[in-house]
């Protein structure tokens, strides 16, 4: 069987395991966020081994990444929160997504999806409790509250949720993490007065899940831990990172000193030298700013891409390494061989490490190893 020249080797048994670890961690359900194709990993397949680890509910963000679970025959609970004005809702209601309402108006479409179908839409209520990005005010939330009550009495919405989403979880500890639960509680409250005692209440990200137990209420909501990436520097909570990335090198070739190497020739080798290709560019999801700084295993030792980072591929010199055309080159990985981690590429580009995996492009070819099962 041939290797593909590049490729994203997902470890599905990776996948499960930090599921099962995240799941130990508390007594709520696990929401398994699978958003932006799993991180970058392929949504379906990522989605099977977090149920497979205990996750019992998938966060899909989009109504369409929801519907794309249950057309791949995923049967749980699938939540969808990020719903612009004027989507048609209908079809998600009718493939029992549970919905995200923020304001009256989104609510108000919900309401009438579910009055076009038939069905009861299953509603989570956002509140903003300080990260300034959806959810209601919490000036706004009783409107919104008394609006749910109405569609409620209709039969056309049942409030399944109440739910909030931290700004500073990864700073542990932080008074802003403690604020946020407060609002979050009050806002319970406001609902309960209200008549609105949703079954489940919910904010809990990863740094959440995994340094504050106080938020985790009835459901938590990792992300990134699922793909054994920790959401805070310089601990890894045991979590075991899931994507490689590997190419095979299409070229190696003796270069003589004075080489330019690359678009705009930014590198010149300084003596004879060996060049090595790699088949992965910016297109792939290399971010050009790697360019000189991307780290790269190759020929056993890690080295530095160099030049620039073109579309398709990058050059890397290995000096006078015994490294051939085919011999493979690996970006990053779980780091038991030595290759860069996904953290050391955002360490060098200063990002994080959610950017370095969801960008990888759709050229790459998704392999998956272990059955996540
Ligand atoms: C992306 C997202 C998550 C998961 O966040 P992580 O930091 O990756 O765990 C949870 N909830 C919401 C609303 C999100 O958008």
């Amino acid at each position: 069987m041939s290797v593909p020249q590049a490729e994203a080797i997902i470890d599905l048994d990776a996948v499960r395991a930090n599921t099962e670890r995240l799941a130990a961690g508390t007594s709520a359900q696990v929401m398994a966020v699978v958003k932006a194709d799993g991180y970058g990993h392929g949504m379906v397949p990522t989605a099977r081994a977090a149920l497979a680890g205990g996750a019992t509910w998938l966060g899909a963000c989009t109504v369409p990444e929801a519907l794309a679970l249950r057309a791949a025959g995923i049967t749980a609970p699938v939540f969808a929160w990020l719903i612009a004005p004027g989507q048609v809702l209908a079809g998600a209601v009718g493939a029992d997504i549970d919905l995200s309402a923020a304001t009256v108006a989104g609510l108000d479409e919900v309401a009438a999806a579910a009055r076009e179908t038939g069905l009861t839409a299953r509603v989570h209520l956002k509140v903003d409790t300080g990260l300034g990005r959806n959810g209601a005010t919490v000036a706004d939330w009783p409107d919104l509250l008394a609006a749910a009550r109405r569609h409620v009495a209709e039969g056309t919405v049942d409030v399944v949720g109440v739910w909030s989403h931290f700004a500073r979880a990864d700073e542990v500890g932080h008074p802003a993490n403690a604020r946020q639960l407060a609002v979050f509680t009050e806002a319970l409250a406001t609902a309960e007065s209200a008549g609105i005692r949703p079954e489940l209440r919910h904010m809990a990200n990863s740094p959440a899940t995994l340094t504050l137990p106080g938020a985790h209420f009835d459901l938590v909501r990792p992300g990134i831990a699922l793909y054994g990436l920790s959401p805070i520097a310089g601990d890894t909570f045991g979590l075991r990172p899931a994507m490689t990335l590997r190419a095979s090198l299409v070229n190696a070739k003796r270069v003589p000193a004075g080489q330019g190497v690359s678009y705009g020739h930014t590198y010149t080798t300084e003596r004879e030298t060996t060049l090595v290709l790699v088949p992965l560019g910016y297109a792939d999801g290399i971010p050009r700013a790697a360019s000189s700084r991307g780290p790269v295993l190759v020929g056993g030792r890690r080295r530095v891409i160099v030049g620039r980072v073109c579309m398709d591929q990058v050059v890397v010199d290995v000096g006078d390494d015994d490294v051939r055309a085919g011999d493979d080159a690996v970006l990053f990985g779980p780091g038991d061989d030595g290759e860069p981690t996904v953290d050391d590429w955002a360490e060098v580009l200063d990002t994080i490490n959610y950017e370095i995996v969801t960008r990888v492009g759709a050229r790459v070819p998704r392999t998956y190893r272990g059955d996540g099962r």
